[in-house]
């Protein structure tokens, strides 16, 4: 376990320096071509660890980095969803009616930036709700609601928001962390939809028409916003929303 341990370690360090920005390999996205030349050394210097460590790995081409499966490793491991918490002060926020009642769906965000902990991105998310707040963070030991699931909030832009209820992950440094926090941020999403009698639909892969849709796909198929999360970090791990569907609709037939 060591040395595989060890050579995600390697795996983490050479995807930092070489590529940055993993999302140029998703066919989806046309811009940031200019990373093409970088990805291909990268990919060749991956392949070459592959073959020698794990030739059972499954070859992705939409994924820089071959990880552990995430969905897999959180099942085999019998990995459980955090706590959930409500935080007291999700009631001083603005109370916005859906378009239609309730939330149709749900907008899966990952908070874009490194280094601050979820603590401080919910308390941020207080000072600085005049511009934007979501429903829930989530991170690899919590699930954390900010905002009543009963109103919309200001997360994806105006063309959205009126429909969605919104989770946020943030970001992790180990695959260990990154496959609970994710699996937080997909047994929310589906006990989201069953709450509200929906069942999943993957709107990334149908013209933005779905129950469960990244920020990305908002911005695709949606508009009013510039945001392309989650798709590069997810990619950073191996991982994609196509992914995040399948384990959500899993937890969704395990309730
Ligand atoms: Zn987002």
């Amino acid at each position: 376990m060591l040395k595989i341990f060890l050579l995600f370690v390697s795996l983490i360090l050479t995807s930092v320096i070489f590529a940055p920005a993993t999302y140029a390999t998703n066919p989806l996205i046309n811009f940031n071509e200019s990373h093409s030349a970088v990805m291909t050394q990268t990919t060749k210097i991956n392949d070459t660890l592959l073959n020698a460590n794990q030739p059972s790995q499954n070859k992705d081409t939409s994924t820089l980095i071959n990880y552990p499966d995430v969905n897999q490793y959180i099942i085999q491991n019998n990995i459980n969803h955090s706590n959930v918490i409500k935080d007291s002060r999700m009631n001083t926020l603005p109370k916005l009616p859906y378009k239609y009642g309730t939330y149709k769906g749900v907008v899966i965000h990952e908070v874009g930036e490194d280094n601050r902990t979820l603590q401080q991105w919910v308390d941020r998310m207080y000072d600085t709700y005049n511009t934007a707040f979501v429903h829930a963070f989530v991170d690899n030991k919590e699930i954390h609601l900010t905002a009543p699931s009963e109103y919309y909030v200001w997360g994806a832009g105006k063309a959205t928001n009126p429909y969605f209820y919104q989770i946020e992950v943030v970001r992790a440094y180990t695959f260990d962390d990154f496959a609970r926090s994710v699996n937080n941020q997909a047994w929310l999403a589906a006990y989201m939809l069953k709450q509200n009698g929906l069942t999943p639909s993957f709107a990334d892969k149908n013209k933005g028409i779905g129950t469960i849709i990244s920020h990305n796909a908002v911005r695709q198929y949606w508009g009013g916003t510039t945001h392309v999360d989650t798709i590069a970090y997810y990619g950073k791990w191996g991982y994609d929303m196509q992914q995040f569907f399948e384990l959500v609709t899993y937890h969704y037939n395990h309730m």
